[in-house]
């Protein structure tokens, strides 16, 4: 499609957009009384009009019926979680069975370590992304040290080549095959948080079975931002927090996939806790842990209802629109954005350069630019005339215009600010 770089052509775009409505369905932060131009739902994704009903209902029934909601409630508390898994398999495509919600993104990550990061004195080491996001980090170097190992021994770190900015799949699949047998664990983020580039997940995984290892991934930024195939790729395990993407309020609960093939087993160890045990004989108390059909078995704590509420309401609206939908709309905003970014980049004497991938397939709706020549104050400038990016050192601006509520306008609008912040100084 042949873009534009008018206000005219950008609210063309609005007007045949099927998902234009759901703009209206969430509350947009005011700068200047004006809504933002909202960039950062990748990092934390805006809040959902129905999201306050759902955390009401809980109130109102824990105040009306207090311990009684948790089986008396509309949406009783006891099975609450259960109402995720049918519609997080289709965002994350797996089966309903292989998914729960529970805790963090971080902490699930340490328990479905303690299921699949075994290590012997011959395989031991875990392979993940050089730079991967510091709780990634000290998460893998913990783990590795709780066991006895070394972290500079047994992390071994995909490295980009020298001048590129992003991860090549034929060096990552090299370095598997060169770590071989040592290799206990594959564990890298889906999505690169700081690139945005997208990894190929199905082919990773494949090579890392093939050399004998477990493969899992962070699906941070990836979970309601591209198509996943969680389980037609074998992936064994993945955990993914909710609050970005997918919406779901501040600091909330994790989503996580443990493959079909591990459930029941006795050799797969895991954490255990009361509400990993079969339910229907939860409450008789008994002293031996029976554990639950599929990945709820890795449930430890009752559910935290008033958390998981504000992240049906959001999944809801997911279920509503689908992946498939979000993707389309997703590729066009971004690729709009991009055309926007290079018009004003040719007006301002070449200052930005993209640090995503280009190839829409190995990119979802973020999109990493590098302001050579500018600095915070351009962030700043921004964020004081109704723009919300967000900045990271040296000086990368990331911008995610989530597609189920930035608007092609609003992409139109950013690239104004932006030229008037840097001709404007
Ligand atoms: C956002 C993010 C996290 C955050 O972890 P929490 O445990 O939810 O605080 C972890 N890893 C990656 C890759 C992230 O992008």
């Amino acid at each position: 499609m042949q873009f534009e770089n008018s206000r005219e052509f950008a609210r063309q775009l609005d007007g045949k957009d099927p998902l234009a409505k759901y703009r209206n369905e969430f509350i947009f932060p005011k700068i200047n009384n004006e809504n933002a131009i909202y960039f950062t739902g990748n990092s934390l994704g805006l809040q959902p009009k129905s999201a306050q009903s759902y955390v009401n209902d809980i109130m109102k029934d824990w105040g009306d019926l207090a311990v009684e909601g948790h089986f008396q409630a509309d949406k009783p508390w006891w099975d609450y979680h259960e109402r995720f898994a049918e519609k997080l398999s289709k965002v994350v495509g797996a089966k309903p069975k292989e998914i729960t919600v529970m805790n963090t993104l971080t902490v699930n990550l340490h328990l479905m370590m303690v299921s699949f990061y075994r290590p012997t004195k011959k395989r031991y080491k875990i392979i993940c992304e050089e730079k991967a996001f510091p709780s990634d980090q000290y998460m893998i170097s913990s783990q590795v040290r709780f066991h006895g190992f070394n972290p500079e021994d047994a992390i071994v770190e995909l490295k980009k080549r020298d001048g590129e900015h992003n991860f090549r799949t034929e060096d990552i699949l090299a370095k598997i095959e060169e770590v071989g047998e040592e290799c206990a664990l594959i564990l890298i983020g889906g999505v690169n948080y700081y690139t945005g580039q997208v990894f190929d997940m199905k082919t990773i995984t494949e090579a890392g079975h093939k050399i004998g290892a477990f493969v899992g991934w962070d699906l941070a930024h990836a979970a309601g931002n591209i198509k996943l195939e969680l389980h037609d790729w074998n992936v064994d395990f993945a955990a993914w927090c909710s609050y970005k993407y997918m919406n779901s309020g501040p600091g909330n609960v994790s989503g996580c996939f443990i493959n079909e093939k591990y459930h029941n087993k006795k050799d797969i160890p895991r954490f255990e806790g009361w509400w990993g045990h079969n339910k229907d004989r939860r409450f008789l108390m008994e002293p031996e842990f029976q554990p639950e059909d599929g990945a709820n078995a890795w449930q430890i704590s009752n559910a935290p209802v008033l958390a998981l509420a504000p992240y049906l309401a959001s999944l809801q609206m997911f279920d509503e629109v689908g992946m498939d939908a979000l993707i389309e709309k997703r590729n066009k905003i971004v690729a709009y954005l991009e055309f926007i970014l290079h018009e004003i980049d040719k007006e301002v004497d070449s200052t930005f350069e993209v640090i995503t991938p280009a190839n829409q397939e190995e990119r979802g709706t973020q999109l990493s630019v590098f302001l050579h020549g500018e600095g915070k104050e351009l962030f700043n400038y921004l964020m004081q005339n109704g723009v919300i990016p967000d900045w990271r050192e040296p000086n990368v601006i990331r911008l995610a215009p989530a597609p189920f509520y930035c608007s092609y306008e609003d992409m139109y609008e950013f690239g104004q600010i932006l030229k008037k912040g840097i001709l404007g100084k």
